[in-house]
This record gives structure tokens, sequence and C-alpha cells, in this order.
């Protein structure tokens, strides 16, 4: 037992419950609370006050979830664009190809993981009119946009910008495929 609930001046129950940690004594609404408190809620030890799961135990759940999310996942043989490992490399996990996150394995000596996440193309961003407007709108008066001039020219100098710019893409991580480092299987 890690709580006691304590009791009023007429020795009746107060709903309040105390933990009986070493330096720690907080008040809880409930038994339940009170139990949990400086303990790890994966384990059950005891546990610093204030920490909700010891480093260890997180590393688990983490590991684990990883290991779920890979064992959901599409499995792909071949890739040929960005792919992704959590805490690897310097652009955030992010690796232009296998072959670049191979290397990286290999050169820090790293054991490679059998599956890696793929990305997915996120395609720019356009620019949009109808951001614009909806900021002039809360600005100004009501009705403002009806009287603004130039909507026309702005509309096609949006449209040429968005075309010239349809090039640029970015990557994110793609949690629902993996592809083997193993090659072809
Ligand atoms: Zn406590
Ligand atoms: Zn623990």
């Amino acid at each position: 037992m890690n709580a006691i609930q304590l009791l009023t001046t007429k020795k009746r129950p107060s709903g309040w419950w105390q933990c009986q940690a070493e330096r720690c004594g907080l008040l809880h609404h409930s038994q339940d609370a009170a139990e949990c408190c400086c303990r790890c809620s994966v384990c059950g030890q005891p546990i610093e006050r204030g920490k909700f799961r010891h480093p260890e135990c997180q590393k688990q759940i983490d590991v684990q979830a990883l290991a779920d999310r890979i064992q959901k996942a599409e499995k792909l043989t071949t890739w040929d664009s960005w792919v992704f490992w959590d805490g690897w490399g310097h652009k955030e996990g992010y690796f232009e190809s296998l072959d670049d996150l191979k290397n990286h394995a290999e050169w820090k000596g790293l054991e490679l993981p059998e599956w890696v996440f793929v990305t997915e193309q996120q395609p720019f961003n356009s620019a949009s009119i109808d951001d614009i407007r909806d900021r002039i709108e809360s600005d100004g008066y009501e009705d403002v946009w009806a009287d603004c001039e130039g909507v026309s020219e702005l509309e096609k100098a949006i449209e040429t910008f968005n075309d010239l710019n349809a090039g640029l893409v970015s990557y994110t991580v793609d949690y629902k495929r993996v592809v083997s480092t193993r090659g072809v299987t």
C-alpha cells in the first residue's frame, strides 16, 4: 500500500488520500491516484516524485511500439526515394536513399534494422488567394473585399507563382510502409 486515507477531526474518512512514499506525502482525491503517486506506471516500482515512468521502462514501451508499428506496416522490398530511421543521421532521421542509410550504419558501426520506414512526398503548399482574402476581411471593415482593386491580377500572379514552384516537394515519414534493408527477399 502506497496510500492511506486521511481522517477528519471526527475520525471520519476525509476523501483525501496521502502518498506514503518517503519525502512525498502529496494528497490525492482518490486512492488510485495516491497509489500511483511515486510509482512507475509501467513496472509499479517506486519512482522519484513527479516522474511518471522509469527511463528504462519508457524505453521498453518505445521499443514495443516501434515493433508493433513495423509489424503492421506494408512491407516493401525495393524503394528509390527518401527513407527514415528515428534518431539516426544529421537530418533528423531522414536519408536520401536506402544506400545512404546503409552507409551511415556502416560508418557509425550501427546495427542495421531489418526494416526502415519509407517517406511520402509533400507537395508544395500552394499560395492561395483565399488566405489573403481572409486576412484582409478579418482586419478590414465589413465587405472590404468587394472594394478591393486588382483582385484578378493578384489571382493571375498567384497562379504563376504556384506553377513556377510546383516542383518543390518535401518528404515526411510514412509510418504505414517499411522497406527491407536486405534487398529483395
Ligand atoms: Zn508521492
Ligand atoms: Zn518502471
